[in-house]
């Protein structure tokens, strides 16, 4: 899902989510051909009663107001807050963003794609009811919505982002069709400070809502060992029709904005084991998004275009180096230097939870073992490996 306008979902100089992220993504899979390797379509903005899906119409109805109108914006309904500053085009933009994701799940539900992307998505902060965290609509719920509404019976929604997929989570907290897994550093140390493991979903849809709240300062083995912890198991019980994950791309060790230590190589092997869980349990049926990702040259391109070339079957080698006329284009629009090849040189590995047993006095497997206790009865497994 592409369309240049996404660009102008621009919270204005100094914000951390530079739109330039967007465009040097798109630039980098250009470069590397991927563009022709896949149907590249720019869906509808989504209307009103689309976003009506999760959102509350007197938001929608104020976030037009401070779009037309930002200097009246005034903190109400999270709208022009430092985080969520409002802009000219403001419900235009994010309108066009949420109907990207919309978009890539209708594909996918019709079959007109068995995987489809909107790397420009993944705004998990966003409420029913306001803005948060840099999010004004939630196209990943909004995406999930539309799928209950075409007729799927579960959805799985996986996001990896370095924060708590609370918009997501809160968005279907009483839906047993829905199970949502975050797997994010601790809510302690970091927005939005929630995402408990404790927080399992409502009465009647118990376990629907995983969360894995991972020590600061965690890295790679210890990612993949969560990950790999929790996920699988949780999908193969869960059966859905559809898989929607979230990449933000904030885990990564140069990320301005937060303290895990994972690399471009264990997020793109995520990115690998999301596309084969979507194959093994989902009928192949997958929806990726993006997120957040504050490094928006080092990281958040090249983890994006891993992502895109997964999803198209034709997956960049990770030692390939970096196009030339993309690291230019870097320079001009950025005056950074580019990272030079499609890898942080790392090749990781991880000690499965399983069979590697566990160290009950070590933090992150006390991490891994508080979600599997509070959610993993809910679904007939048992949470002691
Ligand atoms: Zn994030």
């Amino acid at each position: 899902m592409w369309d240049e306008a996404v660009t102008g979902y621009d919270f204005g100089p100094g914000h951390p989510m530079d739109p330039v992220r967007l465009a040097l993504t798109m630039r980098l899979i250009e470069s590397y051909g991927l563009h022709r390797e896949v149907d590249v379509v720019a869906a509808k903005s989504a209307g009103d009663s689309t976003l009506r899906l999760v959102h509350r119409q007197d938001y929608v109805d104020a976030v037009r107001r401070v779009s037309a109108e930002p200097g009246a914006a005034d903190g109400t309904y999270g709208l022009g807050t430092v985080d969520d500053p409002a802009f000219a085009g403001m419900h235009e933009a994010s309108a066009l963003i949420a109907g990207q994701s919309v978009g890539a799940a209708e594909a996918v539900w019709r079959g007109e794609a068995l995987h489809a992307v909107n790397f420009t998505g993944g705004l998990h902060h966003a409420m029913p009811g306001g803005a948060s965290g840099f999010c004004v609509y939630n196209d990943a719920a909004l995406a999930v919505a539309r799928l209950l509404e075409l007729g799927a019976r579960r959805v799985a929604y996986v996001d990896v982002d370095v924060h708590h997929g609370d918009g997501v989570q809160a968005a279907f907290w009483e839906d047993p069709r829905v199970l949502t897994i975050s797997l994010h550093e601790h809510p302690s140390t970091l927005f939005p400070q929630t995402g408990w493991p404790q927080e399992t979903g409502a009465d009647g849809a118990e376990g629907s809502a995983v969360n894995v709240a991972l020590p600061a300062g965690t890295g790679d083995e210890g990612w993949l060992r969560a990950f790999h912890a929790v996920v699988p198991e949780l999908l193969a019980a869960f059966r859905p029709d559809v898989l929607v994950t979230q990449h933000g791309a904030d885990t990564h060790f140069e990320d301005p904005l937060a303290h895990l230590a994972v690399s471009l190589d264990a997020q793109r092997m995520v990115a690998e084991s999301c596309h084969a869980l979507a194959h093994e349990h989902a009928g192949g049926r997958w929806v990726a998004l993006g997120g957040g990702g504050y490094a928006v040259v080092d990281v958040v391109p090249r983890t994006w275009t891993h992502l895109v070339g997964i999803a198209a079957g034709r997956a960049v080698p990770p030692e390939s180096p970096v196009p030339d006329e993309w690291r230019h284009e870097v320079y001009r629009r950025t005056r950074e230097s580019a990272p030079a090849r499609m890898t942080d040189g790392r090749a990781p590995g991880w000690r499965d939870f399983v069979e590697s047993g566990y160290d009950p006095a070590d933090r992150l497997d006390q991490a891994i073992l508080a979600t599997r206790r509070a959610v993993f009865p809910a679904h007939g497994l048992l949470p002691l490996p």
